[in-house]
């Protein structure tokens, strides 16, 4: 019996390798394309070692051509394992894939390292169960495959930060396992270690990185959303054009766990019947079926329509125990619309949320991932902004009806951009809100009122009080009563010149707060007024449970009571109401001496409006004060 227990041990644990991998559905990642070539060429490589031994051993009885063919041919095969080793090592540093001088190198060494092996003479060694081949042929292959191996190495140290720290590990070991083996064969001829070595090797980087179960997520057996990152990111890398159909759920279906897995396990096996996409799994309970975009096909066309269509009527239908999810959907048609996997994520976290009330479907196209890069370069903007002072103050002045003078103004932020030009409320203040950088806008903005106040003498002017705006996050916040009273004091400003607008709000999380910082802030003298009063978020109710002095009547309300029949009914009451609660009202909007005359009439205390002036530089505010109150100083 010839030595090739080792060998057959090796074949076996390539086969087992093989029959795991070919269970599962491959994602179509590029270094699992090249570890599954690299499995075949590994088997095909112990399987030639084997037919090699026994060539060598029957030499008596075979042309000697055809036994330096048999033997050539399995060292060759291992040449092509271990540079298949390297491939697979660098093939997802992109500045080494898309190298084509780097590649044109490996494929001279490769086609030189072939050459030498097949011209250069080989002999054997054979006595009992001792067999081996050698000769300058062998040398040659224990030189180069070294090479390989050595450089597969260099790359784990040199480009290793672009891998996963599994991944350079694996690498490592697997390299490690397949030197030694080399090392001791080497020496020890007759010890054929070098293809059970690399079996070994290939064993450890496919549980360590290649096995599919580690694509999956654990819960519905479906590719997982690090899965996704991977793939896309190849997608991308690739510039393939791909088309999404992303399926959100609610967070919370707040069903049982045991109903829950139930049904995203239905969900998954429903949606994995379409052959021609891949299913993955995203965050919460999202999943997403990607799939090719038909280069021929119009995007609004045939496939993916139809299967948006009869995916949409489906999840239309009830799951499991008869549990209705109301599903929406996020169909990119064509990838081309974000440019990378980020934008994609980014694109799909911002859309998935904000969901119209009867909207089921919403498609992705450029706008949606313009929209995400102008709100990510505007984040970026309003951070500058913050850090370079550059937001200013804009006072628009408030006429009170009975004393017929400007009393009040409201502080109104502005930014202004690097080119100098002013940016409006509108373009960054719902930014600043979602992402929080709203509390050190507020900060610049209120120290800044202080400052005016102190230093124009606002009060010498008649002025009474400054309107700032409170933001539902700063109102949340229960350090904001500390740091505005020190804002006040570092101003040196009595907190009775202050009037913070606040504004009712559904997203209000944290009422107990609020009123804390309410109730802090007016027991030192600062007074609160209700803004926004009369659009969809506020009701009496409010003015009733919060201890404010003022409300505002939105400007649309007032605009309404203009054109409206019913709204002015309505607004006449809740005048009424308001007024019998002994709070003050000032009316926003109002544009025209008609509307001024009309308001005037109705029991309203103050008017704040494009009639009277639009939000001032501060220059111009105290300009615009000293015309009007003139009469004041004399
Ligand atoms: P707001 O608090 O309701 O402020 C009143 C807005 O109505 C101002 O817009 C003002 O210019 C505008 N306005 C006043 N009179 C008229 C009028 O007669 N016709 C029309 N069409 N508009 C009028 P602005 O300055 O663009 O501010 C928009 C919003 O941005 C503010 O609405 C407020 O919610 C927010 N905002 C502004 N500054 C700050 C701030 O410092 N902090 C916070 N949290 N929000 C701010
Ligand atoms: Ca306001
Ligand atoms: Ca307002």
């Amino acid at each position: 019996m010839v030595n090739i227990e080792v060998q057959l041990c090796g074949l076996v644990f390539d086969i087992i390798l093989i029959f795991f991998i070919l269970r599962h559905e491959s994602v179509g990642l590029y270094s699992e394309k090249i570890f599954k070539l690299c499995l075949m060429v590994y088997t095909i490589c112990v399987f030639l070692d084997i037919v090699s031994v026994f060539a060598i051993s029957y030499s008596d009885y075979l042309p000697e051509f055809v036994v330096a063919i048999l033997c050539k041919i399995y060292l060759v095969s291992l040449l092509l394992a271990s540079f298949l080793g390297f491939v697979y090592s660098f093939c997802e540093i992109e500045y080494l894939r898309e190298n084509t001088e780097f590649k044109l190198v490996l494929k001279i060494i490769l086609g030189l390292a072939i050459s030498f092996i097949l011209t250069l003479p080989i002999s054997y060694y054979h006595s009992g169960r001792i067999i081996y081949s050698k000769g300058p042929s062998v040398v040659a292959t224990f030189v180069f495959c070294p090479i390989f191996m050595v450089a597969s190495m260099m790359i784990t140290i040199l480009y290793g930060n672009q891998m996963s720290a599994l991944k350079r590990r694996g690498i490592r070991l697997w390299m490690v396992v397949g030197m030694v083996a080399a090392i001791i064969q080497f020496i020890f001829p007759q010890l054929l270690l070098v293809g059970f070595g690399s079996s070994v090797g290939l064993f450890i980087l496919y549980s360590e990185l290649e096995n599919p179960e580690a694509y999956l997520d654990k819960e519905t057996g479906r590719f997982s959303f690090d899965t996704f990152n991977l793939y896309l990111k190849q997608e991308f890398a690739y510039v393939k054009k791909f088309s999404s159909i992303i399926i959100c759920n609610d967070e919370d279906w707040k069903l049982d766990e045991g109903t829950e897995k139930k049904i995203l396990v239905e969900m998954s096996e429903y949606l994995a019947s379409f052959r021609n996409a891949k299913l993955f799994r995203l965050q919460n309970n999202d999943f997403a079926l990607i799939y090719d975009t038909k280069p021929d096909i119009q995007m609004d066309e045939i496939e993916s329509a139809v299967n948006l269509d009869v995916i949409r009527q489906r999840f239309k239908m009830s799951w499991d125990t008869g549990v209705d999810l109301k599903t929406k959907f996020l169909y990119m048609p064509n990838s081309s619309a974000v440019s990378s996997v980020d934008e994609f994520v980014d694109v799909y976290m911002r859309n998935r949320d904000v969901f119209g009330k009867d909207e089921e479907m919403k498609v992705l196209d450029d706008s949606a991932s313009q929209y995400v890069r102008e709100y990510k370069q505007m984040v970026i903007e309003i951070k500058d902004a913050i850090l370079s002072d550059r937001f200013e103050v804009f006072y628009q002045p408030i006429y009170h009806i009975a004393t017929d003078r400007f009393v009040s103004a409201e502080a109104l932020a502005r930014m202004r951009g690097r080119d100098g030009k002013l940016v409006m409320p509108n373009k960054f203040i719902p930014i600043a809100e979602e992402t929080g950088l709203i509390e050190q806008i507020g900060e610049q903005i209120f120290s800044k009122t202080c400052e005016c106040i102190r230093d124009r003498g606002l009060k010498e002017k008649g002025i009474e009080y400054i309107e700032v705006n409170l933001s539902i996050s700063q109102c949340e916040n229960p350090q904001l009563s500390v740091k505005y009273d020190q804002i006040m004091k570092n101003a040196n400003i009595a907190p009775q010149d202050i009037s913070l607008e606040i504004t009712e709000s559904s997203t209000l999380n944290q009422k107990q707060i609020l009123l804390d910082n309410m109730n802090k802030l007016m027991n030192i003298g600062v007074t609160f007024a209700l803004d926004d009063f009369g659009t969809g978020e506020s009701n009496l109710n409010y003015i009733v449970d919060m201890p404010v002095k003022i409300v505002k009547f939105d400007k649309n309300m007032v605009q309404d009571y203009f054109k409206n029949e019913k709204a002015k009914v309505v607004m006449d009451a809740t005048v009424k109401m308001i007024k019998e609660l002994g709070l003050s009202i000032v009316a926003e909007g109002v544009e025209t001496e008609e509307q001024l005359e009309k308001i005037k009439s109705m029991g309203i205390d103050y008017i704040q409006g494009y009639y009277f002036s639009k939000p001032l530089s501060e220059n111009d505010f105290i300009k615009f004060i000293d015309d009007k109150n003139k009469r004041i100083g004399a």
